[in-house]
């Protein structure tokens, strides 16, 4: 399997569909797993930006006006071509992201759903006729906004691109991609594929280099139109203030605190399962993670040991190693950022139920830990981003919505009750943009992503996610 995501591994970027190979002077990227360099791309900067900017500003026009239904096509060949290549891509993913292999295909499933639904709502951009009041007839069309600007992190590295990719396209928006330099080769697989799936010269380039110096050119530029981030909050909101001067759109799917509330009525043995999917998904490594657990006390006992219980079974290992479902995490300092957060929790009465140190693989492996008890605070401000699980009891409903909302952050949520009035009373007063009732899987592409909150705006995915690659413009006919 290593050797098909090998094939797909290209050391270049792709500035408006001609190849920039590495160079002397490339960066090296590793995997996570090991630490070896499996290849390097190009250190680019301000002026290849720049020409990855005109090229999209040239490819927009013809490629705005073009028939929504041959969009669609392209974009259906595009997903063909990406189901085609599942094990390669998945592979690629695996090596330079170091999720368990079949979890990499898994999301090349995943990110694919989003280029075959976005397919199917280029042929639905709808607009609207309306009566006027001065006797004129309204018409509404949505057209695209423009050259777009797509800055994507390492934790999903397929998926966070075709959930911009798949609508920018349907609209009719042509693109420039900053992928996270921790996992360019996905990226750059993709944008090769959609070439060969017949995208317009220059519709697409996925540059790679210093992320502040392409940052700074392309949020500068007047030429892009619309900003779609996915990272860090930090990141996010300098991105938002360099985009005000040329008053970007801006998409922002940022960090996440996502509490997980499990209720005395609740199934725990689903709870648990479900806890277990929910966080350990890419190593403990996405916004969406459930990152505090809050668990009745009548029954945090129960549902404590029953988790590490399980958590203890979790096979840990190399990408490519049979049934492992965790791996390792994306650099050095995220194992020293799991330590860290550990390390405060039992200092503040938290106990270790299973793990609670480095994996004996080394390297940057962490063991799958859960503690029970101490302070929750630092976890409604914090993400953790690895494979610790805190667990905390608490005595009433409101004061378990109360730590819940306590956060900067407003992204994921779950709960777990069978008490259907629960779960709607909770699920209005939750601040967060989604929540999973009795499930810890909550993403698909026909399902709205997106925050409150310093975990930003904008949705991604389903009927609204062609809205953030669209404006609306009304044409008034006077009529005879
Ligand atoms: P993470 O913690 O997930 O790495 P970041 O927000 O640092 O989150 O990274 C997400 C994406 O943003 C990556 O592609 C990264 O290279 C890019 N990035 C980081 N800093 C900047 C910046 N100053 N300007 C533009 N992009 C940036």
């Amino acid at each position: 399997a290593r050797d098909a995501g090998l094939k797909l591994l290209r050391q270049h970027a792709l500035l408006a569909g001609e190849a920039i190979p590495a160079g002397a002077n490339g960066i090296a990227v590793d995997d996570p797993a090991t630490g070896e360099i499996i290849g390097h791309i190009p250190d680019l900067g301000v002026a290849e930006t720049e020409r990855a900017i005109q090229a999209a500003h040239d490819a927009f026009p013809d490629w705005s006006r073009s028939d929504p239904h041959k969009r669609a096509a392209f974009l259906r060949e595009w997903a063909r071509l990406i189901d085609e290549n599942t094990e390669g891509l998945g592979a690629l993913m695996a090596l330079e992201n170091g999720k368990p292999f079949e979890e990499a295909k898994g999301e090349v499933t995943y990110a694919n759903g989003f280029i075959k639904w976005f397919a199917g709502e280029a042929e639905r951009i709808l607009g609207e006729t309306h009566d006027s009041p001065l006797g004129h007839v309204i018409l509404t069309f949505r057209e695209a906004v423009g050259p777009c600007a797509l800055i994507t992190p390492w934790n999903f590295p397929a998926a966070m691109l075709t959930r911009k990719l798949g609508p920018a396209f349907a609209a009719g928006c042509t693109a420039v991609v900053k992928p996270a330099s921790q996992t360019p080769f996905t990226a750059i697989a993709l944008a090769e594929l959609a070439y060969q799936a017949g995208l317009p010269k220059g519709a697409l380039s996925v540059i790679t280099g210093d992320a502040a110096t392409i940052g700074g050119v392309l949020t500068a530029s007047p030429l892009i139109r619309k900003l779609s981030f996915t990272g860090s909050t930090p990141v996010g909101r300098k991105l938002a203030e360099q985009s005000a001067p040329t008053l970007k759109r801006v998409s922002m799917e940022l960090g996440g605190a996502a509490p997980l509330m499990v209720f005395e009525d609740a199934d725990l043995d689903l709870a648990v399962a479900e806890t277990i999917k929910g966080k350990f998904r890419n190593s403990g490594q996405t916004c969406v993670c459930p990152n505090r657990v809050y668990v009745h006390a009548s029954v945090a006992e129960k549902y404590a040991t029953k988790l590490a219980a399980e958590v203890a079974k979790i096979p840990v290992g190399p990408a490519f190693e049979d049934g492992v479902k965790v791996g390792p995490l994306i650099e050095d300092k995220a194992i020293a950022k799991v330590e860290d957060h550990l390390s405060r929790v039992q200092a503040s009465g938290g106990k270790v139920l299973t793990g609670g140190s480095r994996h004996a693989l080394g390297g940057r492996f962490f063991q799958p830990t859960v503690t029970l008890g101490g302070d929750d605070t630092l976890f409604r401000h914090e993400e953790t981003f690895g494979p610790l699980i805190p667990v905390f009891p608490f005595e009433t409903e409101e004061e378990c919505l109360t730590k819940a909302n306590d956060s900067e952050f407003g992204l994921a949520s779950y709960l777990f009750t069978r008490d259907l009035d629960r779960a709607l009373r909770i699920g209005r007063r939750i601040e967060a943009g989604m929540i999973g009732v009795n499930t810890g899987l909550i993403s698909t592409a026909v399902a709205p992503f997106g925050g409150v909150k310093q975990s930003g705006y904008g949705r991604e995915g389903s009927t609204h996610g062609i809205e953030e690659y669209v404006d609306i413009k009304q044409v008034t006919l006077a009529l005879k």
